[in-house]
């Protein structure tokens, strides 16, 4: 690294804590379908504009010690992390790749994951406006990488970087897709979205053709292990769960609120716990099972069906309640069991929905600025397409 670029990396830093500022407009904004230019920034419970002087990235959250100046409501830390997380990247890209094209295709790739990552957990949506416009984003940065050598190469210079990478979306996308309506055949259900199709084509316009095999594969195997492992760990705590809820009302009052809901001799809600109460339309405490709305009726049904069994003296377990409603805001895959205890139904929630595209943002983001050496091994001294994408 040159002494000029040393001096230049706070302030890197400060312009990715600035777009972060962005991310975390788009995060919000997006997948509920509004605008990210207009209007300004709003408190979501008091509804006053926030001022430009509140809007410092990291500072101001820290400066008004995370609460809303006006109503003091607290504003979340998510904010805080997504803007000090996009200033890392950029700093970490100009550190590792100077203050070059190259930093600024894996920063660009990187706060597209971190965007993609956040909605992908929210609201399990992955925006167009994300996916399409960094493609678009991609290639044209793929483009001006060979714009130099072009001048004197002509049309031939542009198989350095924009067709490895126009190769790269087009090979991941059609791969993606191609699963997915195998997987359609096969089970008759839909595997995975358009949204993981255009992401993965996204991500081909940063890493070409071979990294998106890499790409895949490091998401499969992670979201894998991700998946498995916890429905183990689930099994145990809920084992442990259900015979503590088994000592006494009190302790299975205490478990409801943890993990899920009691509900009463007369089908109300005694407890609800915060995976319970996130559920838009679920029973509050004290309300009837019958009361639930739209979204929550899986949910009711499957602690009716409890009751019932319950009374036979049968447990009832389900791995798959899909929630969800129709503006696509929330989207809930649970897993749920139910018991009788002291008190009534005791009934376990768990979430377990695998957000896919959180393992494909983090696995494109490991291979852009690792796989270039497996790349390299796997190819055993053969040109490879795309390979001058990476580092
Ligand atoms: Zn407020």
């Amino acid at each position: 690294m040159r002494p000029e670029e040393a001096v230049a990396l706070p302030l890197v830093f400060v312009l990715g804590a600035v777009v972060g500022s962005f991310a975390n407009v788009c995060i919000h904004r997006l997948p509920r379908g509004e605008s990210v230019v207009t209007p300004r920034s709003r408190c979501p419970r008091c509804g006053r504009a926030v001022a430009a002087w509140d809007n410092v990235p990291v500072l101001s959250w820290l400066l008004l010690r995370a609460r809303c100046r006006a109503c003091g409501a607290p504003i979340s830390p998510r904010y805080v992390l997504v803007e000090t997380a996009v200033g890392a990247i950029f700093f970490a890209a100009a550190y590792l790749h100077g203050l070059t094209p190259l930093a600024l295709a894996g920063a660009l790739l990187a706060t597209a994951a971190v965007v993609l990552s956040a909605t992908d957990l929210e609201a399990r949506v992955l925006p167009d406006e994300v996916t399409l416009g960094v493609l678009a984003l991609g290639l044209l940065l793929a483009a001006a990488r060979d714009l130099p050598a072009a001048r004197a190469a002509g049309l031939s210079a542009f198989r350095g970087h924009l067709f490895p990478a126009l190769a790269g979306a087009a090979f991941g996308a059609a791969l993606v897709w191609g699963v997915g309506a195998a997987y359609r055949l096969v089970r008759g259900a839909e595997g995975m979205g358009l949204g993981d199709v255009k992401m993965i084509a996204m991500i081909g316009a940063f890493v070409g053709p071979a990294g998106v095999l890499l790409t895949l594969f490091a998401a499969s195997l992670a979201g894998t292990l991700a998946a498995g492992l916890p429905a183990l760990l689930r099994a145990a705590a809920w084992r442990r769960a259900f015979s503590r809820a088994r000592g006494s009302a009190p302790d299975a009052l205490r478990e409801a609120g943890l993990r899920g809901a009691l509900l009463d001799e007369a089908a109300r809600v005694a407890a609800a716990g915060p995976r319970w109460r996130e559920v838009p339309g679920a029973p509050a405490e004290g309300a009837p099972l019958s009361a639930a709305g739209p979204v929550a009726r899986p949910l009711a049904a499957f602690a009716r069906l409890g009751r019932r069994r319950a009374a036979l003296g049968k447990p009832t377990a389900f791995s798959r309640l899909a929630l969800e409603d129709e503006t696509g805001d929330f989207f809930r895959v649970l897993s749920a069991r139910a018991e009788a205890v002291p008190g009534g139904l005791l009934v376990l929630i768990a979430r377990v929905d695998v957000p896919f595209g959180v393992f494909l943002a983090l696995a494109s983001v490991v291979v852009w600025q690792w796989g270039g050496p497996v790349v390299d091994r796997i190819s055993a001294g053969l040109p490879i397409p795309g390979r001058g994408l990476l580092p």
